[in-house]
C-alpha cells in the first residue's frame, strides 16, 4: 500500500526507522526487533540507507524481507551518493520486484572520507532532481527529509524551505523531518512550509535518547538544539545507560504528548535498532493512531 493513502486528516500514523546492520549476521537481530516493534501497529518501517555504500545492498534485501514476509509497509530509504542514473534505475527496478511502493529519496550523506558531498558524474545533486527521476520512472509514493532547524549546509532557512518547496512540487508525496529535541522547532518550521503553500503532510522525526555518545554523535550529524536541563541531567547519569535511557525515553514521551496535541500527521521514531524504549513511549502516550480532536469528539 502506499503510504499517501494511510495519511488522513483525522488520523495520525506511527513508523519506526531502523538501518541494515553491518555485519550480515546480525539481520536475524533486525528481525526480532522488527517483530517486537509491529506488536503496536505500525502504519510502515523505514530502512535506511548506507552513507557511502558500506550497506545500501541490504536495504532493498531487507525491505523486502520486512514487506513480503513480515507482511508490513515499508519506506525503502534512497540517496544519490556513488550512484549514476544508470544505478538508479536498477535499484528502482529492484524495490519494484520486491513490491515495494515507497521510496523516501534522498540526497544523502556523503562517506566519513569524503566530508562533503560530489556529485556522479551522470547521477544527481539535490534530492529534487532523484524526486523527479522517480516520477518519471514509476508511479511510486514519495516521502522527501525536511529539517525543522535548517540543514547544515543551507545559508537560510528560508532557502532551505524554497529547496523543500522544491522536492514537493517535482513530486513528494510526504515530508519526514531530521530528529529535534524542541518541539517548537518543528512548529515553525510547519508555520514556514504551509506559508510557501506546501500542503503536503509533515511527520515529525523522534529520536529517544538511551546513551550519552549519542549525543556527540547526533551533533555531527545534524547539530540539533538540546534543552539544557536536559543535557544536565543526561551529563549527570553518562555513565549509567539506564538513567541515560530513562531521562531520554521521558522527554520523548513529552515531546510526543506536545506534538500529537497539535494536530500532527504521524509520529517517525529513530528506533536505532532497539525495541524496548520504543514500546515503552508507546505504551505511555496510549497511541491510538486518532487525533486529539476527533478522538476527543
Ligand atoms: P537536498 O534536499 O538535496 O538538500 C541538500 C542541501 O542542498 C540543503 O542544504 C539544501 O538546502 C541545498 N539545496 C537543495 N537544492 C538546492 C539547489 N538547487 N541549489 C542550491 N542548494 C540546494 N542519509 C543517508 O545517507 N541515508 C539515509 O537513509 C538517510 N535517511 C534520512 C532520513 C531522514 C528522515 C532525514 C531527515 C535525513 C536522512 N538522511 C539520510 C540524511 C540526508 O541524506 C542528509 O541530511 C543530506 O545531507 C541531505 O539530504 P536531502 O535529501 O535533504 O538533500
Amino acid at each position: 500500500m502506499k503510504i499517501r493513502d494511510m495519511l488522513h486528516n483525522d488520523t495520525v500514523t506511527l513508523s519506526f526507522e531502523v538501518f541494515p546492520p553491518k555485519r550480515e549476521g546480525n539481520v536475524e537481530v533486525l528481525y526480532a526487533t522488527i517483530g517486537d516493534l509491529i506488536q503496536c501497529n505500525p502504519n510502515f518501517i523505514s530502512v535506511t540507507y548506507g552513507a557511502g555504500g558500506s550497506t545500501r545492498d541490504m536495504t532493498v534485501e531487507i525491505a523486502s524481507h520486512i514487506k513480503n514476509e513480515m507482511d508490513q509497509e515499508v519506506l525503502a530509504h534512497l540517496t544519490c551518493v556513488g550512484s549514476t542514473r544508470d544505478d538508479i534505475r536498477r535499484i528502482l527496478d529492484d524495490l519494484k520486484d520486491g513490491h515495494l511502493e515507497n521510496i523516501l529519496a534522498l540526497r544523502g550523506d556523503p562517506p566519513k572520507s569524503e566530508g562533503v558531498f560530489i556529485k556522479t558524474e551522470g547521477g544527481f545533486g539535490y534530492a529534487n532532481e532523484l524526486v523527479e527521476f522517480i516520477v518519471e520512472y514509476d508511479d511510486f509514493c514519495i516521502a522527501v527529509a525536511g529539517y525543522p532547524e535548517k540543514h547544515t549546509e543551507a545559508t537560510t532557512m528560508a532557502d532551505d524551505i524554497e529547496n523543500l518547496k522544491r522536492k514537493v512540487d517535482a513530486g513528494a508525496d510526504f515530508i519526514i523531518t531530521q530528529l529535534f529535541f524542541i518541539n517548537d522547532h518543528f512548529y515553525r518550521f510547519r508555520d514556514l512550509a504551509i506559508a510557501r503553500k506546501i500542503s503536503v503532510p509533515i511527520i515529525p522525526g523522534i529520536f529517544p535518547l538511551f546513551n550519552y555518545s549519542q549525543i556527540s554523535r547526533i551533533g555531527s550529524l545534524c547539530d540539533p538544539d538540546i534543552p539544557s536541563p536536559l543535557l544536565e541531567k543526561l551529563y549527570k547519569v553518562r555513565d549509567k545507560s539506564e538513567e541515560v535511557q530513562k531521562y531520554g525515553t521521558e522527554h520523548a514521551i513529552r515531546q510526543c504528548e506536545d506534538l500529537l496535541k497539535n494536530d500532527v500527521s504521524g509520529l517517525h521514531f529513530c528506533c536505532m535498532n532497539k525495541s524496548d524504549h520504543v514500546l515503552e513511549i508507546i505504551r505511555e502516550l496510549s497511541f491510538t493512531g486518532q487525533k486529539a480532536d476527533s478522538s476527543d469528539e
